[in-house]
């Protein structure tokens, strides 16, 4: 940086209220430190001041990605429809992506993601083992038409990501370039100022320890995670863990009038047991049309990404189709299920010989049902659908696992050949025979980071910026802007700049409550308060935001001070 800016000459449009629509923190202090607007429902403008930060994220990444040799490139965002047709996604993916034709009637899409783009790219003129590895990336804007975009840069429409794809020869090869990806993800979240953890991750049809995630620890987070202290960590969308049954009492099949008990609470209360102990029925249709009931323990929930694997694109009964296949909402059980509707259990019942369950008939239960006695799960319907949760056990130590909230700022994935072979991209190995590339593909949200940082480090007051990825390291701020005070504050911005720090100078004539609020709201690293007092007196107070730590240094000793302290908090 050559110069200081001048706040007014900053556009930075700041909001005195609390923006309506703002649900989180780092969403609401955003908007209100004027560094991004709304376009529309997802789409976002990053004002100045936020895009500063973002060019430092993704400064960050490329360095990242040079040290491990990934070359940056940039390929188009429109995606003719025809690389999805060949790799068989234009179906499968849902409404997110955004469709459309040409004024030719030719098919595109607006890139949600680009294994595609990238794989053709290659399948042509990547043709030898000798030339392999190669890893690719871009940082780009995606578009996926989010059924609820929503707060802010979190779950946007359009945002901004970095994308890379690996080709290697061979199974270890893809595993070594994945390592490589997943370790500067795990720099790259440090050196952003986030606090990252990595969790196991669902990991599509390839199954395995293939992917993760990491973390960003917020409370405010989408994503769930079960945690160990033994290490392991897992989003619960893809943990197995070991899940606690409470068993109902031993008997003869009873039926229980239970009226008003068509929740688990309602039931569990009623008899006197805790939730552990009933059995939660879901009856779905599966992606081949057809009808079934899973039960899952009482106080556990059946997850949608799991249950994908073993039903394919199911969805839940409504209530008509409820009452069409014969089932009772509420009282569904696996003992008498009307004829085509097929029982499924979630592994851990196995484990279950007395069960309390609806008795398929409104207002009564059944206690002591026994499966292989009173009914029957087939050997391949028990399924591993439940969403793990806090207490169950770890699957690596036995211990009882924590929970903590969490917001995905990236994954990793090992793909092997499942895009290679569907588009037909091979090399020439070693052995003279043609193999589709063993791939893998490593996304990081930019954009999404940016809130990430912002939703670990603000307060009541405003955002505290680290350092590492601060619009500006440091805020002069005069409290009056003629005369000395003014001359004085120029002078030591112009040596704080020359000291290698990023400075921008509160010019404006505003008093000095709204310029305090202001800089607490924008949350400069440090403030260099400058009245006119401490001119007379030769020293400044400068405060660090985040601390709100104070402390008064010499007026020429200003700009040494901070480069001091700024210089190894960057990224
Ligand atoms: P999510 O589960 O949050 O929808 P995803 O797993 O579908 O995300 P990926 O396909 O793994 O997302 O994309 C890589 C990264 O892109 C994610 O880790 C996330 O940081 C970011 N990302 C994905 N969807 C969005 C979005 N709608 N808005 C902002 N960032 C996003
Ligand atoms: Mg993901």
């Amino acid at each position: 940086m050559k110069h200081f800016a001048r706040m007014s000459a900053t556009y930075a449009p700041t909001l005195k209220e609390d923006p309506a629509e703002a649900e989180l923190a780092s969403h609401r202090l955003l908007l209100r430190a004027g560094m991004i607007r709304k376009t529309a429902a997802g789409l976002y403008s990053y004002l100045p001041l936020a895009w500063r930060s973002l060019l430092k994220i993704e400064a960050v990444i490329r360095e990242e990605m040079e040290d491990i040799g990934a070359q940056e490139m940039l390929v188009p965002m429109v995606t003719p429809g025809e690389l999805w047709h060949d790799s068989g996604r234009w179906e499968k993916y849902g409404p997110e992506l955004m469709r459309m034709e040409d004024r030719h009637g030719r098919e595109f899409c607006l890139g949600p993601t680009h294994e595609e783009t990238f794989t053709d790219l290659v399948r042509n003129e990547l043709r030898s083992y000798k030339q392999l590895p190669v890893t690719l990336y871009q940082i780009q804007d995606k578009f996926r038409d989010e059924m609820r975009p929503r707060f802010g840069l979190m779950r946007g429409r359009e945002f901004i990501m970095k994308d890379a794809y690996s080709f290697d020869a061979t199974v270890e090869g893809m595993q070594h370039s994945y390592e490589e990806q997943k370790d500067a993800y795990a720099r790259s979240c440090e050196r952003c100022g986030l606090r990252a953890l990595p969790v196991v991750a669902d990991s599509g049809q390839i199954g395995g320890d293939t992917s993760v995630e990491y973390m960003a620890l917020a409370e405010a987070g989408e994503a769930e995670l079960v945690w160990c202290d033994c290490g392991f960590a897992a989003d619960t969308e893809a943990a197995t863990a070991g899940v606690t049954v409470v068993e109902g009492t031993s008997g003869d099949l009873e039926k229980v009038h239970t009226p008003d008990c068509a929740t688990i609470a309602d039931l569990a209360t009623f008899l006197g047991v805790p939730e552990s102990a009933t059995r939660k029925a879901l009856a779905l249709v599966d992606g081949d049309g057809k009808p079934a009931v899973v039960f899952v323990p009482g106080d556990h929930e059946m997850n949608d990404v799991k249950a994908e694997h073993v039903f394919g694109e199911f969805h839940l009964m409504t209530d008509e189709e409820i009452e069409y296949y014969g089932l009772v909402k509420g009282f569904i059980g696996p003992v008498g299920l009307p004829e085509g509707v097929t029982a499924y259990a979630d592994e851990s019942l196995r484990q279950s010989a007395w069960w309390t369950v609806g008795a398929n008939e409104s207002d009564y239960h059944l206690v002591h049902a026994h499966p292989g006695r009173d009914f029957q799960i087939a050997d391949d319907n028990w399924v591993d659908v439940v969403t793990a949760q806090e207490g169950d056990a770890c699957p690596r130590c036995g211990k009882p696992l924590h929970g903590a909230r969490g917001i995905e700022v990236s994954q990793v994935f090992q793909l092997g050949t499942k895009y290679s072979e569907a588009m037909g991209a091979t090399f020439m190995d070693e052995d003279g025979k043609e193999k589709p590339f063993q791939m893998g593909c490593y996304g990081i949200g930019v954009s999404r980071t940016l809130q990430a940082v912002v939703e670990q480090h603000h307060d009541d007051q405003g955002i505290c910026w680290p350092v590492c990825v601060a619009p500006y390291e440091v805020e002069i701020v005069p409290l009056d802007v003629k005369g000395e005070v003014l001359d004085v504050a120029e002078r030591i911005a112009t040596a704080a700049v020359d000291a290698g720090l990023e400075v921008v100078l509160d010019d404006r004539k505003e008093r000095a409550g709204v310029k305090f609020a202001d800089a607490d709201l924008m949350g400069f690293p440090y403030q260099v308060i400058l009245g006119k007092r401490g001119v007379k007196n030769g020293v400044a107070e400068v405060k660090e935001r985040a601390s709100g730590e104070r402390t008064e240094v010499p007026l020429d000793e200003v700009a040494d001070w901070l480069a001091e302290r700024v210089a190894p908090q960057r990224a």
